[in-house]
């Protein structure tokens, strides 16, 4: 297996959801042994490795921060670069936020679907788990385990009467990726509108890119999914697994986590070197292996 990049640039744009920033957000191809990195071009192309090492603040979203440069609500993106196996890339960024866009993963599947895919001349290194990772808070858990596949398994349960219990399961790859993860947008309860704007958060939010759950239903017509709230908890789930800086082998389990204890398990991964080892092993199984999706049942259908 061979790294990848981009072919081409592409570029979109779009406020973020939590600044309400306008910003235009450029891919661009990148070397072997670069990886993921964003560069702030309205700080003079400041770049920003999509790293565990570089996680700021974590609540609603994940933001990466290096020498006091910030850079909020990378998951979506990151989620879609992630699962299609692009190793190396430059995030060409004028803002201190990712554009939201609809609030999923695909219009950034789109911009690399034009982009297209670019095989390089060394070969890919995978990060394999060899043991055990969890955190444990609360009620909220997530472990990583090993295994010679990415897979995840992710449980929600709110107390709602369109979400209650899902739960997803599948191998990453682009084409598991793509069919079931990255159209399911962001959501948030209608009761959290006022706290959250009042913590300066989600100045961007509208119901162009997000589900608003009212008390007995959604505010913006069908869902996408009748457990498109697990599936984009998945999404976020691998978009902050990207930190781990290469692809991983490895299984991640996830039970009503979120971003913080996302992004604890990437940096207690990364702490310990004797949870895993670097390899570029063929048989590794990247793209190999049968995809599983199950689903709780919800009221919703679409
Ligand atoms: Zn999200």
């Amino acid at each position: 297996m061979f790294q990848t990049s981009i072919q081409d640039t592409v570029e979109t744009q779009g406020i973020g959801l939590h600044t309400g920033v306008h910003g235009k957000l450029r891919l661009v191809p990148a070397p072997a042994d670069t990886g993921i990195v964003f560069r702030r071009v309205d700080l003079d192309g400041f770049q920003i490795e999509a790293h565990g090492s570089n996680v700021a603040r974590v609540s609603y979203a994940t933001s990466l921060m290096k020498h006091g440069v910030l850079l909020s609500t990378t998951e979506h993106l990151l989620a879609a670069i992630y699962s299609c196996g692009i190793d190396n890339i430059y995030l060409d960024i004028d803002a201190i936020e990712v554009p939201i866009l609809d609030g999923s993963a695909e219009p950034f599947m789109q911009m690399i679907d034009k982009a297209g895919i670019r095989k390089l001349r060394r070969k890919r290194r995978y990060l394999k788990v060899k043991k055990p990772v969890e955190v444990v808070e609360d009620g909220r858990r997530i472990g990583i385990y090993p295994a010679d596949e990415f897979r995840v398994r992710c449980y929600v349960d709110f107390p709602h009467p369109m979400v209650g219990q899902q739960e997803v399961e599948m191998v990453v790859n682009a084409g598991s990726f793509r069919q079931v993860l990255s159209r399911a947008r962001t959501f948030c309860f209608e009761s959290d509108i006022e706290p959250l704007k009042s913590m300066g958060l989600i100045r961007g939010g509208s119901l162009d890119n997000a589900i608003v759950l009212t008390k007995a239903g959604v505010m913006n017509g069908s869902l996408r999914f009748a457990d498109e709230f697990g599936r984009h908890k998945a999404l976020d789930l691998i978009g902050d697994l990207a930190l781990v800086g290469l692809p991983l082998l490895g299984r991640v389990e996830a039970r009503k986590a979120g971003h913080a204890l996302h992004t604890q398990l990437v940096s207690q991964l990364l702490a310990d070197p004797t949870s895993w080892v670097i390899t570029t092993e063929e048989q590794a199984g990247a793209g190999r292996g049968s995809r599983t999706l199950r689903a709780a049942p919800a009221t919703a259908a679409d």
